[in-house]
């Protein structure tokens, strides 16, 4: 089929997840993916392009990795496929279970497999109830979540998700879950004067009751409510109020989970270890779906103690092919000091950005934890004015840095919120920085002068 065959029946056939259905209908694909290689990937058209985003923030280990393609060969050519149900279980499922608990900070002990980000966040609801329900507090249900955090678009991870976009779409969805209105506040670490303390997780444990709440979901560092990072103190703070009030904490580490933001995972940064992580994308750099929860001992003790059937679990659960492919990942992440190499890289993005906010003074809050970053664009800064002549400037922006071949995402789902995400593959070195920093620096001048005037 020619590419223009295949826009056309892509057009005429597909209804693309998160995307403007009309506009796809109208005009077809943005980009057929083709190939990939390292940090670059070919459109079907010819173009190659820098993924400044790791595609989804998961491609961690980069395009065309040989040996991730061999270990799913390999493991497909023995035993593609077994499923984990009836208590039945397959060897690489069994060696990565261990691996990630070797990884997983504190007593994090027991993992729940499943296929993506999503199932994660909804078993990590369903197990932290049933936890509850094991001890005899039936009446532990609610799930609270941060506004802007974005936990997937199953029915109870889309409710829990604080992006009004995806709420309103999630119907009557889970009715347990409710979501904190207030942003990364004070009130989280006992300011009980702040005006958005009835807004925060706090006021809502004490306006719900302890005894009705079963855990709060939070991501160690925001990624689609815009790349915020938690002010100091913060997720300790969520720890602290946690236990002060027997409620569980969930850290969605889907996105940080593995190396992306210089740690294994980014609740280490500030040496908190939650009850449950969900995790996904980085754990195979995207070559195969899968993703789990992983369980404190006592979760996971408490519910091996379980005498009846677990009624929860997905086909694709511990799924051989894509355990094999974990376990590669894992093993390269470690041979090559990915996570080191993270951190080093974190700098260079960092002086990068912060040159550029310098020159740009539309550019402004850039920030980054390992390779995990963004910056907000701005007509005045100081005051969080928009251009009045482009109130999507983020998504110009992008366009921009689109046409310059680079890839990236913006977020704008929120009133006043115009964010550019950058997240390279981990594998991005000095010079490959260098050049995607030069890009953004270009695209920065080009569109600076389209809004002046
Ligand atoms: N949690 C976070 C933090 C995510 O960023 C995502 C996806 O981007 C998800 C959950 C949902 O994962 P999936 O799309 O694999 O269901």
């Amino acid at each position: 089929l020619s590419y223009q065959q295949l826009k056309d029946i892509d057009r005429e056939k597909i209804i693309h997840p998160q995307s403007v259905p009309k506009q796809n209908a109208d005009e077809g694909p943005s980009m057929i993916y083709s190939k990939g290689d390292g940090i670059r990937v070919t459109d079907m058209d010819g173009g190659t392009y820098i993924d400044g985003v790791s595609m989804l923030w998961n491609v961690n280990l980069g395009h065309g990795q040989s040996e991730l393609a061999t270990a799913a060969y390999e493991q497909m050519n023995e035993f593609a496929y077994g499923s984990q149900f009836y208590g039945n279980s397959n060897e690489p499922a069994i060696r990565l279970a261990d691996k990630i608990t070797e990884y997983a900070p504190g007593d994090l002990d027991g993992v729940f497999f499943t296929s993506g980000g999503s199932e994660s966040n909804d078993t990590a609801f369903k197990l932290s109830r049933f936890y509850w329900q094991l001890q005899g507090f039936e009446s532990k249900k609610i799930i609270i979540s941060l506004k802007r955090g974005y936990h997937g678009v199953t029915v109870s991870a889309q409710r829990a998700t604080g992006i009004e976009a995806f709420r309103e779409f999630s119907g009557s969805g889970d009715p347990h879950i409710i979501n904190a209105k207030a942003h990364l506040t004070a009130a989280e670490q006992g300011d009980r004067t702040s005006s958005d303390f009835e807004k925060s997780i706090r006021g809502l444990i004490e306006q719900e009751g302890a005894d009705n709440v079963a855990a709060v979901i939070l991501e160690p560092v925001q990624g689609a409510g815009g790349v915020h990072l938690p002010p100091d103190g913060y997720l300790q703070a969520v720890r602290n109020l946690c236990d002060e009030q027997n409620v569980l904490m969930i850290a969605d580490e889907v996105i940080c989970g593995f190396g992306r933001t210089g740690k294994n995972f980014a609740v280490e940064h500030w040496n908190v270890t939650p009850d449950m992580i969900s995790f996904a994308k980085g754990v195979t750099s995207g070559y195969f779906p899968l993703g789990g929860v992983i369980m404190r001992a006592k979760v996971k003790e408490a519910i091996a103690q379980y005498d009846q059937m677990l009624a929860h679990g997905f086909t694709y659960s511990g799924h051989p092919t894509g355990c094999a492919v974990a376990l590669k990942n894992l093993e390269i992440i470690e041979r090559e000091g990915i996570v080191d190499h993270v951190t080093e890289m974190e700098k260079e993005l960092q002086k990068g950005l912060h040159t550029l906010q310098e020159k740009h003074k539309c550019m402004t809050k850039s920030r980054a934890i390992g390779l995990l970053a963004g910056f907000d664009l701005m007509k005045d800064p100081e005051a969080d004015q928009l251009f009045e002549n482009d109130v999507k400037a983020a998504e110009t922006f992008v366009k921009a840095c689109r046409e310059r071949n680079l890839i990236l995402r913006k977020f704008d789902f929120e009133d006043g919120m115009n964010t550019v995400a950058i997240a390279p593959p981990l594998i991005i070195t000095k010079k490959e920085i260098q050049e995607l920093i030069d890009i953004l620096d270009d695209a920065l001048t080009a569109v600076h002068k389209k809004w002046e005037n």
